[in-house]
């Protein structure tokens, strides 16, 4: 069974060439690994923090359609998006994927030609959606909601309420566990993948890199090196200059808002800008979404301002009946959004990805979005190969399943791991049951109001490469969005360490 070993990954990665180094272990690098492991190179992933310590664990955690880009006249990317969508939901990872029903509803602060503009948006939305050949099964087509159904579907609807549209985007399960088992897809290819490992400088032929846990220094010798540290792809290449964007997100419980549907409200004063409640599987309920430019170093983890706080909450209470306050906040979160420097001005690579070839030889892979990470990998693999030094087949990761993904978990296996590990639920079961505790205490949640349970605690450990409480309260599972669970869940995590023997 795939695990994540990062010790005989250093050891080989100490001794070999490899083919392929991979720098940062985002959703991107994680995508590159698999990408080029699966074509047959030998490869070496490594990530200065974690899996998913960057941008990927930020977001708002949808497979986008493309809708966005279409507004912008984008229509390659906006088609690239939809295909991207289609091939998560539908064979790459659908266990780790679902739609998502959202409503706008039509209230007083939504005038009737915004409604409209919108209604024809999400018509345009799911042209794409057919271009992309999703069936209407998975993602149903956009219809307008009377009043009434409004109501119905979006409990505390502000009372001015004339109506509603309903449309269906993708949604991951979450940002972090999409990370986790492209990387754990990729060691099952034969990739190896150490955390806790920077790349203090990299050339077109290897690196140096330093181990944060033991403080040695290595030089790894490559045939070709990728550059996949997102915002901080810049730090490690030159004549690439990233000026970010940060995006936050609140964290709300789903007793605040509808926790079955996604609630759309206008920004006022614009016509295409929106903010969303977005209803996640374990009860709570995140707002996005910011875009504020920033100066200055980037920082490890991104902070909201008290501005974005504000800004979230008067916008989507224009939606309902009781205004959002301060007090509905449990938790606030911010990513940043590459924007490169260009010549003229900055380009907003969260919209597009781009792949750039230093002199030396080093392919930077930069920009995107979650849902094109594939697209992403193949073109960067492609600029590999097109250096000449390495040979290998076309990009096979379009049919190429994650963990997970095929076969059907055991009858008896609890519904919240086949959620989260889809066919290989029985695996964390069995790992779990391996340490002789019982099932009771395996799969209780791990503390009151926190669904996590010891056996998801020790999975992260034994498989998924956690090396301590902050890898997996924050990353292998997002218990750390909300302070107070967090803090619950503590002692938790300690003993499923101590029991994995770490
Ligand atoms: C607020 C927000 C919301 C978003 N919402 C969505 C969404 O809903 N759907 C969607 O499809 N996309 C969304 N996106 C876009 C998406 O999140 C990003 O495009 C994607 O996560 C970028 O991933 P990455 O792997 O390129 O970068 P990152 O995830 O930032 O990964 C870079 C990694 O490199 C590592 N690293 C850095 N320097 C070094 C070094 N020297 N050595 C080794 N490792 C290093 C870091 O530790 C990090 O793990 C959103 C973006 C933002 C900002």
């Amino acid at each position: 069974m795939t695990r994540l070993d990062r010790d005989s990954a250093l050891t080989w990665g100490a001794e070999e060439t490899v083919d392929l180094l991979v720098v940062g272990l985002g959703v991107t690098g994680a995508g590159v690994a698999l990408d080029a492991a699966s074509r047959g190179l030998t490869v070496l992933a490594v990530d200065a923090r974690d899996l998913a310590f960057g941008t990927s664990r930020w977001s708002s955690k949808l497979v986008h359609g493309g809708l966005r880009y279409l507004a912008k006249g984008q229509l390659g990317v906006a088609h690239e998006s939809a295909v991207e969508r289609h091939v998560l939901m539908t064979s790459t990872a659908p266990h780790l994927t679902r739609s998502l029903p959202m409503v706008l509803p039509l209230t007083s602060a939504v005038g009737r030609a915004q409604g409209a503009l919108a209604m024809q948006g999400f018509r345009a939305g799911d042209l794409l959606r057919r271009g992309a050949r999703t069936p209407s099964s998975l993602l149903p087509r956009p219809r307008r909601l009377t009043a009434a159904e409004t109501a119905a579907r979006v409990p505390g609807v502000h009372p001015s309420v004339r109506g509603g549209l309903l449309s269906y985007d993708g949604q991951l399960e979450d940002d972090a566990r999409l990370v986790v088992a492209l990387a754990r897809t990729a060691v099952g290819y034969g990739a190896r993948v150490a955390t806790r490992v920077r790349a203090s400088s990299v050339t077109g032929t290897g690196a140096v890199l330093s181990d944060t846990v033991s403080g040695t220094s290595l030089s790894v010798r490559a045939r070709a090196v990728v550059n996949a540290t997102g915002v901080w792809a810049d730090r490690l290449v030159d004549g690439l200059s990233l000026r970010p964007s940060r995006g936050t997100h609140l964290v709300l419980r789903g007793t605040a808002v509808p926790a079955s549907v996604a609630v759309t409200a206008p920004v006022p004063g614009s016509v295409n800008r929106f903010v969303f409640t977005l209803p996640q599987p374990d009860g709570l309920v995140y707002l996005g979404l910011t875009d504020e430019p920033v100066d200055g170093p980037v920082p490890d983890v991104p902070v909201p301002s008290e501005e974005e706080i504000d800004f979230l909450l008067s916008t989507a209470s224009t939606a309902f009946e009781r205004p959002l306050t301060r007090a509905d906040v449990v938790g606030a979160y911010a990513g940043l959004r590459p924007l490169i420097s260009a010549q003229g001005g900055t380009a907003d690579l969260s919209r597009e990805h781009a792949v750039l070839t230093s002199p030396d030889g080093v392919v930077t892979v930069v920009g995107g979005k979650l849902t094109t990470y594939r697209k992403m990998a193949s073109d960067a693999v492609d600029a590999v190969l097109a250096q000449g030094s390495l040979h290998a087949g076309p990009c096979r990761t379009r049919a190429l399943p994650l963990v997970g993904a095929t076969g059907a978990p055991p009858a008896d296996a609890p519904a919240r791991l086949v959620r989260r590990y889809g066919a290989e639920a029985g695996v964390v079961l069995e790992a779990a049951r391996s340490t002789g505790l019982a099932d009771d205490e395996l799969l209780a949640p791990v503390a009151d109001g926190v669904p996590v349970t010891l056996a998801e605690l020790l999975f992260g450990v034994t498989h998924e490469g956690a090396l301590d409480v902050d890898d997996l309260l924050d990353r292998r599972t997002r218990v750390g969005l909300v302070a107070a669970d967090r803090a619950a869940a503590e002692p938790a995590a300690r003993r499923a360490l101590s029991l994995a023997g770490r």
